[in-house]
């Protein structure tokens, strides 16, 4: 994807610009990226919208998060800050009577099997404020408005809350806008997911109670016979966010009178082992919505810029990836500007790697969350005694490992194959009879919207 035909060399005089790399967005992406390359002795701007601490969904982590923290230099920052600790994810069905634990350290390929669950107002800010005391410049109440591309950089037009506007000159530009998706949506980039069009509806709760020892940080997700799914994550010692996701046509068939309240409140009603946990709970915040959130990208990176985060593409929140990619897409983003800064050319041929395994990531945490709504997966994923390897090599994928060593990935493969055989001849009893008539209702669904 070429940017205006912009050519590949960095050749105007470094002083010419008011910085090597313009960062666009503060939330976990740009921060990494922008702590990473300050860190490396390049001069970063970062321009944020917002005033943090903002408000934000995706609160559960993922154990490889504990690396690109480790790349960035905030490992200890976070682990000093007293978030929630997180060891896996405890799975449930609707009625409460089967449960699934997923350890991280059954996996032996996770080094650091412990991680956190976190208010992002506050986790956010920690890692933007590194950002800032690690060298990059950054600027809040900033909004970018617009990239353009010449052969000599780039220029980004900003303008601040107070309506004051300015245009940043760097040598290249890095996209981690989030969902605003600032520069996929200039290039129009966006691959649509449909067979994952749902709806999120969600909020904080007090007095919900939790597992004692180390479970207790736990996320629990409780899959429900419609393949919707809750979840349940505490992120501080009072507060449980606690969200619905199903398809988009569950809001829809409630036509003009849904309300996210009545909403939320009827699917835990219909849910007991989710009613039963918060028999006794009180909301704290209003009750909110997100829809429209999966989607993909043609491409990360162009000449001289490069897509992080969700900026770029992101996948629905069942295996809590959001955060873990947008960091490790950002550590990683931060390296091909370093390296492509030092060469002298910051070309998208330069940024090929990147953009390979952005794909790769994409792709390999697709297949998952895709299998998730389907019968068949959930029919494996709760069968009594899984094979301890095979359930070891999905515990590595959900720790946020994408790229597991080889054994591990044979592992994962013949969890696929099973599962295709379970769809074929249904081998191992189905744990919610009827889901079979919802899956193909959703994949259809799909295809409809694919090709409408
Ligand atoms: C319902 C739901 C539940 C989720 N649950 C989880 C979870 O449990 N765990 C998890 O890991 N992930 C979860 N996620 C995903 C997670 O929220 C995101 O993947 C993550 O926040 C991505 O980080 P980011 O830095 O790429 O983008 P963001 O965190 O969105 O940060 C982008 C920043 O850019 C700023 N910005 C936007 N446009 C501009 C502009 N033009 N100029 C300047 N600044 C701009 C914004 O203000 C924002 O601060 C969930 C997502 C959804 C929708």
């Amino acid at each position: 994807m070429s940017s205006a035909g912009a050519p590949a060399n960095a050749d105007s005089p470094a002083a010419a610009l008011d910085c090597d790399v313009v960062v666009i967005g503060g939330g976990p992406a740009g921060s990494a990226t922008a702590a990473w390359l300050a860190r490396a002795g390049r001069r970063v701007i970062v321009v944020e919208r917002s005033q943090f601490p903002r408000f934000h969904i995706g609160e559960s982590l993922l154990a490889s998060v504990n690396d690109a923290l480790a790349a960035i230099g905030a490992a200890d920052i976070v682990r000093k800050a007293g978030f929630p600790q997180k060891w896996g994810a405890t799975f449930l069905t609707a009625d409460g009577s089967l449960e699934r634990y997923a350890d991280f350290s059954v996996a032996s390929a996770v080094a650091s099997p412990q991680t956190w669950q976190v208010e992002r107002s506050r986790f956010d800010h920690l890692l933007l404020q590194h950002a800032a005391s690690s060298g990059a410049d950054v600027r809040e109440r900033t909004q970018a408005l617009d990239v353009d591309f010449d052969p000599s950089g780039v220029s980004v037009s900003t303008r601040t809350g107070d309506g004051n506007r300015a245009v940043l000159r760097a040598a290249c530009v890095i996209d981690a806008s989030g969902r605003d998706t600032l520069l996929s949506r200039k290039f129009d980039l966006r691959l649509p997911e449909p067979k994952l069009a749902n709806v999120a509806v969600f909020s904080h709760y007090s007095g919900v109670p939790r597992a004692e020892g180390r479970r207790s940080g736990d996320i629990r997700i409780v899959a429900r016979p419609d393949l919707g799914w809750f979840w349940l994550i505490p992120i501080s010692t009072e507060l449980m966010s606690v969200g619905v996701v199903l398809p988009q046509s569950a809001m829809k068939a409630t036509g003009a009178d849904f309300d996210p309240t009545d909403f939320l409140e009827a699917r835990i009603a219909e849910t007991p082992a989710v009613g039963r946990l918060l028999a006794h709970a009180k909301r704290e915040w209003p009750v909110r919505v997100e829809r429209d959130f999966s989607f993909g990208s043609r491409a990360y990176a162009g000449d001289r810029w490069l897509l992080a985060g969700d900026a770029g593409s992101f996948l629905d929140p069942v295996f809590s990836t959001g955060v873990a990619i947008a960091l490790e897409s950002g550590v990683e983003a931060a390296q091909a500007a370093d390296a492509a800064l030092a060469s002298g050319h910051l070309s998208r041929a330069q940024f090929s790697r990147y953009e390979r395994r952005q794909q790769q990531r994409y792709r390999s945490f697709r297949r998952f969350v895709i299998g998730f709504y389907t019968p068949e997966f959930r029919d494996l994923f709760f069968a009594e005694d899984p094979p301890p390897r095979m359930f070891g090599a999905l515990v590595t994928v959900f720790a946020g490992y994408w790229h597991p060593p080889w054994r591990v990935r044979l592992w994962v493969r013949a969890f696929f194959a099973l599962m295709r055989v379970q769809k074929l001849v249904g081998f191992t009893p189905h744990i919610f009879p009827g889901a079979a008539d919802v899956g193909q209702a959703r994949a259809a669904a799909g295809q409809d919207a694919k090709s409408s």
